[in-house]
């Protein structure tokens, strides 16, 4: 893909950065000019350890040549916002050398960009295991959810490849988990370059808005299901639930179907509120504040699936309700 877009650039002048993390080479120097118009970075990816060498190199290119447009291609393991706001954010505040020279002023994200292999993305979405060399520890529903949520353009690649049903749930999918971006169907990475060169689409602030298909399903109801069967459900409740018959709720975890959900759970006991974030295989359930006041409590969780089956998942949650203590309670007035 990277390849048709330099060879498609309607005379425009394109510049490369590559950021390789697999191949590892300790001697080598972190910026490497492999031609003058394209820069390798390596050992350490762009999103974290890499992005004050971003800046430089990004600095580096546009003061030494005439570019009209930079593509930055991260590694698989990359998260997309974090790379963003290198160019928007000051590094002090992104921790990195305040003597970093000023780039906002002269450059701007034109555009977000996520590449699926139309035929694997479904597979490698559900695997259990975490993605090898991420020192987050992520697994692969966690990243490839973020990589998804966070682009303006999703090019489902390789159609060739995949079975009409497989992209046509591809599609139903990622407008369910993210609403705002433009699916382009592609083979060989083949894309017309008006689509995604100079497309003004990037906005900061809406990237930094994490999972806006939540709040927009928080308005509305849950959805019937596209031709596909992608549909989505929201479960909201004010009781309360009861930790330990939550988590064994789970303990056999959501079933294969459930692609991806998130919101909030509060739970009896406390006031605290507590984020349910699941990708693909990996449910991360971790405490992030405080319900304003004890009535504020609530639960709400967004489901995204194929052929959701809501009743059993209603019934499901239900069933891990602190209904006993809620039922003491009462036997006390
Ligand atoms: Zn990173």
């Amino acid at each position: 893909m990277l390849n048709y877009i330099l060879e498609h650039n309607e005379g425009k002048k394109v510049a490369v950065i590559v950021n390789e993390f697999g191949e590892v080479n300790v001697d080598s120097r972190l910026v490497k000019h492999t031609t003058e118009k394209m820069i390798e970075l390596s050992n350490g990816c762009i999103c974290c350890t890499l992005r004050g060498d971003l800046i430089q190199g990004v600095n580096d290119l546009i003061r030494s040549h005439e570019v009209d447009h930079i593509v930055i291609e991260s590694t698989g393991i990359g998260e997309p916002i974090p790379i963003a706001q290198a160019f928007y954010v000051q590094p002090e505040l992104l921790a990195l050398n305040p003597e970093l020279p000023n780039i906002q002023s002269k450059v701007k994200v034109d555009a977000i960009i996520t590449v699926v292999d139309s035929a694997q993305f479904l597979d490698m979405y559900q695997k259990h295991s975490l993605v090898p060399g991420d020192e987050f520890k992520r697994g692969y529903g966690q990243l490839l959810a973020e990589q998804i949520e966070g682009a303006d353009i999703l090019i489902l690649n390789k159609t060739d490849q995949a079975s009409e049903s497989q992209v046509k749930t591809l599609r139903e999918l990622f407008a369910s988990m993210n609403p705002r971006a433009d699916i382009i169907e592609a083979c060989y990475g083949e894309v017309e370059i008006n689509r995604i060169v100079n497309t003004n689409i990037f906005d900061i602030e809406i990237a930094e808005q994490s999972s806006l298909w939540v709040a927009e399903l928080e308005k509305g109801e849950s959805s019937e299901a596209d031709e596909y069967g992608i549909e989505t459900f929201v479960y909201s409740t004010s009781e309360r639930f009861d930790e330990r018959k939550l988590m064994d709720a789970l303990q056999e975890g959501l079933s294969d179907n459930i692609f991806r959900s998130k919101g909030l759970v509060a739970l009896d006991g406390t006031d605290d509120a507590f984020l349910w974030n699941h990708a693909g295989r990996f449910l991360e359930f971790k405490r992030i504040g405080r319900f304003a006041h004890p009535d504020d409590a609530k639960s709400e969780i967004v489901f995204i699936g194929q052929s959701l089956n809501k009743a059993e998942l209603k019934q499901q949650l239900d069933s891990a309700h602190s209904l006993d203590l809620a039922f003491n309670n009462y036997q006390h007035k």
